[in-house]
């Protein structure tokens, strides 16, 4: 039998790296080291439905301790690696304990960007939503009646003014850029997803930035904006991005750029440590990127179960995401870097549109918004790398069937 896997990070990849190994009816001894004090669980409701009221927690919880136990997988939560010992092949745990690997994973997840104390960052009621805890935070928060300023116009600031709104709070979303989504998605996404929150009451403003956040008495109580305006806030979510947690590589001396690189195999620069999720740099595309979703961590934590349990089967990344706002579903399928030519389309039903995307001519992306159908006609198209043929795209009337035909 294969000697220890450590697992650094009881998240969505430390889990599902675990149960796909253990699946693999591979039996070597395993251990999952977790900072957070709950078992693994998932992340996107929290800034949806569990932050709304609607999703206890135990429905966000992978598996209940039985199935550790019964799959013989120890779990050390509430708990930390400090550092990585890699000719000892140890870890030290913040208690100065090791424990001893024939193999590594690091599932150790990202960490949202935070304001620096300089600008009010350190105020209370200056919150981000990554974790239980963050998230817990937040609904004691979310008061109806209440001001909240959302800083960043990505998906988990939409996501969470999408819920304000709903709960009933006033709620303001700046964004520093030209235009909300703008590293995510095109103009055309964004002009969708900015009248849906135009119309259910939240105040955009782009091009905005934040010059400061003012306290009284050590609490967040307004907010000064770039265009020189002051508004009033109760409290703050700020969702300017993430930085992978990659501090344990690089201290070890482990090839990192923006996160932990890795190759087709989820190895990192050496062979006996993997990575995987949003700490990991993966090669796709011909480029390096890090992928903060759900498919990547669950897909790339089981390509990474097949190689340590032999099968030298390369990780090709087929992203997909999707994102809750109101009663809006938007998914993508594809991954849109580098696009050069979009084409919107609106779908059959009301409220229902389409953004594809292509690089050189080439189908690479589609965004749907409500509209499962062109998801999953643009996903197959993905799958089988067959071109959407264009005068079917561009004939709104035509059934999207057709595409695939
Ligand atoms: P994580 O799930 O973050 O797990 C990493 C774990 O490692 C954490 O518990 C961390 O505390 C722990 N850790 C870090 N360092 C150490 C250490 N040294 N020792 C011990 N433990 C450590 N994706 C989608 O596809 N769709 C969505 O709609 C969506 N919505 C989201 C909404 C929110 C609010 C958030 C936060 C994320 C969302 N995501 C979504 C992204 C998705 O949840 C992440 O991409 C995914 O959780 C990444 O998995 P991971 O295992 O890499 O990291």
């Amino acid at each position: 039998m294969a000697g220890r896997l450590v697992i650094v990070g009881a998240g969505q990849a430390g889990f599902a790296l675990a149960a796909k190994l253990r699946a693999l009816k591979d039996e070597r001894p395993m251990t999952i080291i977790g900072s957070e004090e709950v078992l693994p669980y998932q992340r996107p409701p929290l800034s949806k439905k569990y932050l709304m009221g609607e999703m206890s927690f135990d429905r966000l919880q992978f598996r209940g301790p039985e199935w550790f136990a019964e799959n013989n997988v120890e779990v050390r939560l509430s708990t930390w690696v400090e550092d990585i010992d890699r000719s000892a092949k140890t870890v030290r745990m913040q208690d100065g304990s090791t424990v001893a690997y024939d193999k590594l994973a690091l599932a150790t997840g990202s960490t949202p960007r935070r304001l620096p104390a300089g600008v009010g960052g350190d105020l209370e009621g200056v919150l981000t939503v990554r974790d239980k805890r963050d998230a817990d935070r937040l609904m004691e928060e979310m008061q109806p009646g209440r001001k909240l300023l959302v800083i960043g116009g990505g998906y988990i600031g939409l996501e969470a003014a999408a819920v304000a709104r709903k709960l009933g709070l006033e709620v303001t979303l700046i964004e520093m850029a030209d235009r909300i989504l703008q590293r995510v998605a095109a103009s055309e996404t964004a002009t969708i997803m900015r009248d849906i929150h135009l119309a259910h009451g939240v105040l955009i403003r782009e091009k905005t930035g934040l010059v400061r956040l003012i306290g009284t008495d050590g609490r967040v109580s307004a907010a000064e904006l770039s265009d020189g305006s002051v508004i009033d806030v109760d409290f703050v979510i700020v969702g300017i991005g993430v930085t992978p947690n990659d501090r344990l590589a690089r201290e070890s001396g482990l090839d990192v750029g923006n996160g932990i690189v890795v190759d087709q195999f989820t190895r990192t620069s050496d062979p006996d440590i993997h990575a995987m999720g949003d700490c990991a740099l993966l090669p796709l595309n011909e480029a390096q990127v890090r992928l903060e979703s759900v498919q990547n961590a669950v897909d790339q934590a089981e390509a990474a179960a097949l190689v340590l349990n032999g099968e030298e089967k390369p990780y090709q990344p087929k992203p997909w995401f999707w994102s809750d706002q109101y009663d809006v579903k938007l998914q993508i399928a594809g991954f849109n870097m580098g696009y050069d030519e979009t084409v919107l389309r609106p779908g059959q039903r009301e409220g229902s549109h389409s953004v594809w995307y292509f690089r050189q001519g080439r189908f690479i992306a589609v965004d749907a918004i409500n509209d499962a159908k062109a998801y999953v006609s643009g996903k197959k198209l993905l799958d089988t790398g067959v071109e959407p043929n264009r005068a079917i795209l561009a004939d709104h009337s035509a059934d999207l069937k057709l595409l695939l035909a």
